[in-house]
């Protein structure tokens, strides 16, 4: 099958000739017909598998067919959770509708607001946006969404995770009843379930294996190593094996920039990203390592939510996440889209009963490895793992699905206590993710 026979118009079969696709993935194949009747979808895919040009496509094709947007209309909002999953799709918009004479405008929080007033006054076909900025400008009578054609939740479940639902729920209030509604979520738990259920009129439901259980095309190795001596590991490998494209993941924002300066201080360029950064350092730590300048960078589990970073050859786990699910997101980052990749994870004896969540959850062995000159001492006792949490062992996720990611909790935390935070930008905004891991961006 070529895209083509999905039935979409001239114009976006040029855009996806010049990206040099050439054959629709399964959910392109499945979402883009059902999109472009007009029907309501609910997706279960993950980052990777295709799924933004499965709604974009199909999305500009039905807003290029219709009438313009009029003075302060909108036509189609596209909500997500992160900064950068918005600027992202923002890319894909612009990058699919070039042939065609549509607007749009990303808008999210942790920037200037006046410029995204200016740009959405005279009305705009797709808006792609985090909810909390989309709710700031609502409340300051900067937005109208009450002409909405179209409305796509993407990564419904992240958004849920980060404590949205609230303003996911306002939003939906400003909105017409009677419009087409996409849903894409990587995992199915009850509340996404919930939120199907209230949000989509008969959908077309479409299900794409998850890349994740499968993961063939990503080579996963354990080093088992001390915890003091990860870094010097990590610097070795890079330096011996040659990476020049390297994702790595910490567990806090501190550890990320802890590690970038060190590894920069051992000629090895390295920036960190994460939710205390401004969204201009983000923002240029990304397009610097995208495009190959630079070598490293550090991230932590939100930061990195969401980033396509095309065929990244090496994501290097320098810390287990205490979810067994985040480890799976994180291999997500390499062997994409067909590409061969590998996941290099650095585990001490902390660590090992993180791992065993992982394999339970993966449902298979990984190969473990000791490297030469950095082997563990046998006698090293573990210890808690640096957030507070208590030790590692047994709590490394259960094998359970999305609706079990906040299990566990012991925090104090206060619930959706976070006013006081807005200004930090919507991805700092996570209080349920935060209950569980109080230093996590
Ligand atoms: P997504 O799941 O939307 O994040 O897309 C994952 C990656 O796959 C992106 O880098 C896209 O550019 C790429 N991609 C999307 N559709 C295709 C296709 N039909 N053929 C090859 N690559 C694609």
């Amino acid at each position: 099958m070529s895209f083509s026979d999905l039935g979409l118009r001239s114009e976006l079969l040029r855009a996806v000739e010049e990206q040099g696709y050439t054959v629709p993935t399964p959910i392109q194949r499945q979402a883009i017909p059902a999109v472009l009747k007009g029907e309501d979808l609910l997706a279960s895919a993950q980052t990777g598998t295709g799924k933004t040009a499965g709604f974009t496509l199909p999305l500009l094709q039905r807003l290029a067919d219709g009438p313009r947007p009029k003075a302060r209309q909108i036509r189609a909002l596209v909500l997500t959770p992160t900064r950068e999953l918005a600027a992202q799709i923002g890319e894909n918009v612009t990058g699919y509708g070039r042939h065609l004479k549509l607007t749009s405008k990303v808008i999210f929080g942790g920037v200037g607001q006046q410029p995204q007033v200016d740009a959405i006054r005279p009305g705009l076909d797709i808006l792609v946006a985090t909810p909390g900025r989309l709710l700031d400008l609502h409340q300051q009578r900067h937005i109208d969404l009450s002409q909405i054609e179209t409305l796509v939740l993407d990564e419904a479940d992240r958004m849920l995770d980060m404590g949205f639902i609230h303003d996911i729920k306002k939003l939906l209030r400003l909105m017409p009843a009677k419009r087409q509604n996409l849903l894409f979520s990587a995992t199915f738990s009850n509340e996404i379930q919930t939120l199907a259920n209230q949000l989509l009129d008969k959908p077309t439901m479409i299900e794409v294996a998850r890349r994740n259980t499968t993961a063939e095309t990503v080579d996963q190795v354990i080093y088992k190593v001390d915890r003091e001596k990860k870094r010097d590991l990590l610097a070795h490998l890079i330096t011996e094996h040659q990476w020049y494209q390297v994702l790595v993941f910490t567990r806090t924002k501190h550890g990320a920039n802890r590690l970038a300066e060190q590894l920069s201080k051992q000629n090895i360029p390295s920036m960190a990203i994460h939710g205390n950064k401004s969204q201009s350092a983000r923002t240029k730590a990304l397009a610097a390592f995208k495009s190959g300048d630079l070598q490293v960078l550090v991230a932590t589990d939100i930061a990195a939510r969401g980033l396509d970073i095309n065929e990244l050859p090496h994501v290097v786990n320098f810390e287990l996440p205490n979810v067994a699910e985040d480890y799976v997101h994180r291999i997500g980052r390499t062997g994409r889209a067909g590409s061969e990749g590998q996941a290099v994870s650095l585990v001490c004896v902390d660590e090992h009963g993180l791992l065993k969540g992982i394999e339970r959850l993966i449902k298979r062995d990984l190969e473990k490895r000791i490297e030469s000159g950095f082997e563990p001492d046998p006698n090293a006792k573990p210890e808690p793992i640096e957030n507070g949490r208590g030790k590692s062992g047994g709590r490394g996720g259960n094998g359970r699905g999305g609706s079990g990611r906040n299990g566990g909790a012991n925090s104090s935390s206060n619930g959706r206590g976070d006013n006081g935070q807005r200004r930090q930008g919507d991805d700092a905004r996570a209080p349920r993710r935060r209950a569980r891991r109080p230093q996590q961006a």
